[in-house]
């Protein structure tokens, strides 16, 4: 099919052109000249219009095409009209893929630590590597380096060579194109082969943070804020801090301590409160004498179980659905059997939760214990 001229290649800042279809197919068209990225390297497709066509994604065909995915029709063959980005939304993805390769690169020469994958996803980027552990203050590092690069304001920028001379770059990166390949550059720090589109310029990455890491498929997995993603993510945290600093009424350096001191507290105090709980339900059991009982309590059935253990059967229904029940095998099945319940136990003691009619539930248990 008749070849669509790649404009983003030339000018990797151009937000808009005049084009005409060339081909279309259901929801997908392709132009004679696109300023729109397709998805490739784990950088998104590109967004925007079509005249009065939205674009909500572009994508790469097997033969290379460049389909731009219209959120209705495709416009008709011959069809001429005004292309236009969606300008933040290419340009963040521009930097963070940027930003990718200088993170990459910094890994690979002050950790001797490869790329296996990355993925740009929204809010945050995903640089999987070829590492079985990383510290953090190797992670941490590198962190360094970036933002210092950045600050640096390092030249990044393309070119293309033939296929023998970028094999004797010997790049970190394998080439994966077939014939000329395209390389990408960033000044005193990397070179590798790249179809994709980058930022001209370090200083455009505005800062990096790192996140997080965790172990995947045996490696490591590192994710990455970056542009205005780590902007607001520094934000973000601060934000946290002093909303936590507020309702703890620490200090914001002493907001883990006091939280670790109140995790403590309520543990201790729930321990108490089930202890409470398990002395009122004895004095509540005792209070029915030694007969067989039934009884509806505002304490969790589960309290009972220690005051549970008497000759004569018990059941006990809470407010909250439960049930806890003393008896034979026998007479839980007959409970079972007639009334809605759910649950099991075994040696005489049974829990489970009821549903439906409270009257009825607790009449027919009494029926059962009774008889
Ligand atoms: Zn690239």
């Amino acid at each position: 099919m008749a070849m669509t001229e790649m404009l983003y290649y030339g000018d990797a800042y151009l937000r808009e052109c005049d084009a005409s279809v060339i081909a279309c197919d259901g929801s997908r068209f392709a132009l004679d000249r696109t300023v729109f990225y397709p998805e490739g390297g784990g950088q998104p497709g590109d967004r925007g219009t079509f005249g009065s066509v939205r674009i909500i994604d572009t994508q790469k065909g097997d033969d290379g095409t460049v389909w731009h995915i219209a959120e209705g029709e495709a416009p008709s063959v011959g069809t001429q009209g005004h292309l236009s980005l969606d300008w933040e939304h290419r340009y963040h993805y521009m930097k963070e893929h940027s930003a990718q390769h200088l993170i990459s690169a910094l890994l690979h020469t002050h950790a001797s630590i490869g790329t296996v994958a990355v993925h740009q996803g929204p809010g945050s980027l995903t640089i999987e590597t070829d590492a079985g552990s990383i510290s953090e203050d190797v992670l941490l590092g590198i962190e360094d380096l970036a933002n210092a690069a950045i600050r640096r304001g390092l030249r990044i920028w393309q070119d293309e060579v033939g296929h023998r001379e970028a094999e004797s770059l010997h790049m970190r990166r394998s080439i994966k194109v077939e014939g000329r390949v395209k390389l990408v550059h960033i000044e005193d720090t990397d070179v590798v082969a790249c179809g994709g589109i980058h930022a001209a310029s370090t200083s455009e990455l505005l800062e990096v943070s790192y996140v997080s890491q965790e172990r995947i498929r045996g490696h490591v997995r590192t994710e990455w804020k970056c542009a205005e993603d780590a902007v607001a993510f520094r934000r973000s945290n601060r934000d946290i801090v002093s909303s936590l600093s507020a309702l703890l009424s620490a200090e914001p350096g002493k907001v883990l301590e006091e939280a670790g001191r109140m995790r403590d507290e309520v543990a201790d105090l729930k321990r108490e409160a089930k202890k409470l709980e398990r002395k009122a339900a004895e004095a509540v059991v005792a209070a029915e004498g030694d007969g067989p009982a039934v009884i509806f309590t505002e304490l969790p059935a589960s309290a009972f179980e220690k005051a549970a253990e008497r000759e004569a059967p018990l059941l006990v229904a809470d407010s909250s659905g439960r049930f806890l029940f003393h008896g034979s095998q026998e007479a839980f099945a007959e409970l079972k059997a007639r009334c809605p319940v759910r649950g099991g136990g075994r040696n005489g003691l049974y829990m489970g939760s009821y549903q439906g009619n409270l009257e009825g539930f607790l009449a027919g248990a009494k029926e059962i214990i009774s008889g």
